[in-house]
């Protein structure tokens, strides 16, 4: 069987509607932005773009950018991604644009992440930090949260997203440790991601944060043991959601999780000690991430 278990009605979702959610939209219109949201045709744009606002003045609308362009060094057998082992170098002015263009823009929480730059001396950690320091400095308010590679495991590259002021740091681990070699690019591990969350912590950012992709083949007791794992180095945060082949190219899914297995998951993992989980087939470890982190850690 070359083609896998066919496709869940669940993971078939409408068009996004509704008035924040145009509003979101239309005010995108000449910011130059680009969103992972909208380039990745995201299921979920409704749900993260149709924040609420929220009694302290806040609001849950989430949007996810990606810096550095759109080409990796890596090549992880899930994404889609274009890959290549010299990527176009930086744009010097995308941080000072993309907050300008992040503070004009009615959001109350920004996922920051990019492709991994291994061809950069310092994996691009210095371009995310000072992104992170002019969009809090033009917009205290906006919540943000970085979703970074693992700078080949340098703790310095670390330090430097870690200390630049925001919100949430995120890494993802994508997969159980079992599987990590078959899943990501060469040159990630499992125990150096723990290690890059680890860090995180240690200097000092209040919610660290991770994913994991269910269906790629992974057995329960493989689960079970990463997030043990992931709550020994203080993870915060872990969301779970359905992996979803983007092309033949890529490698198989194994199985289509029901809902409510995902739902088991959240409840595993909440027992586990994390302070909150997001699960559900189409969930991404960016879903409705403003409104997770208002309700649980600003309450
Ligand atoms: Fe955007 Fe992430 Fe929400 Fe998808 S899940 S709409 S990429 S913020
Ligand atoms: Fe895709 Fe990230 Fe892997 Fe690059 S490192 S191929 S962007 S998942």
């Amino acid at each position: 069987n070359t083609k896998g278990p066919r496709l869940p009605s669940y993971l078939k979702k409408s068009i996004p509607s509704g008035a924040s959610f145009n509003k979101i939209k239309k005010d995108l219109r000449g910011l130059n932005l680009h969103t992972v949201c909208e380039e990745a045709r995201c299921p979920n744009i409704g749900d993260c773009w149709g924040g609420s606002d929220t009694a302290d003045g806040r609001n849950t609308a989430t949007a996810t950018i990606m810096l550095m362009g759109d080409t990796c060094t890596r090549g992880c057998r899930f994404c889609s991604v274009k890959t290549s082992k010299a990527p176009p170098p930086l744009d010097p002015h995308e941080p000072e644009h993309t907050a300008e263009a992040i503070s004009r823009w009615g959001l109350g929480y920004v996922v920051l992440t990019s492709v991994d730059r291994d061809d950069l001396i310092d994996g691009g950690a210095r371009h995310f930090a000072e992104t992170i320091r002019k969009i809090k400095f033009k917009a205290p308010h906006i919540l943000v949260e970085a979703l970074t590679g693992d700078f080949q495991g340098s703790l310095e590259h670390v330090s430097m997203v870690a200390k630049s002021g925001l919100d949430v740091y995120a890494h993802n681990v994508e997969t159980v440790e079992e599987l990590t070699p078959f899943v990501r690019d060469r040159k990630a591990t499992f125990r150096q991601s723990l290690k890059v969350l680890e860090h995180a912590k240690k200097e000092g950012v209040e919610v660290t944060k991770t994913s994991i992709m269910l269906g790629v083949g992974e057995t329960a007791d493989q689960v079970v043991a990463a997030l043990k794992e992931l709550r020994k180095v203080g993870v915060d945060v872990v969301t779970f959601g359905q992996y979803m082949r983007p092309t033949k190219r890529h490698m198989k899914v194994d199985r289509y999780v029901e809902p409510a297995e995902f739902d088991k998951w959240k409840q595993i993992a909440e027992d586990l000690g994390f302070l909150y989980v997001a699960s559900g087939p189409l969930v991404r470890s960016s879903y409705k991430a403003g409104e997770f982190y208002i309700e649980n850690v600003l309450r």
